[in-house]
């Protein structure tokens, strides 16, 4: 089973990236480094709950 989550700039709170993930082998939150538009720069994005 596959869900949807999406990545959350934690600077703007602007939703850049929306990913899938597999529950079963992924179990933590993701955090990343993305680029952001909005902040024009790369910052930490969270995945939304
Ligand atoms: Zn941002």
């Amino acid at each position: 089973m596959r869900d949807r989550i999406t990545l959350k700039c934690s600077e703007c709170g602007e939703e850049n990236y929306i990913n899938t993930r597999n529950k079963k082998t992924q179990t933590e939150r993701m955090a990343v480094k993305k680029y952001c538009p909005r902040c024009n720069a790369k910052t930490l994005h969270k995945e939304k709950k």
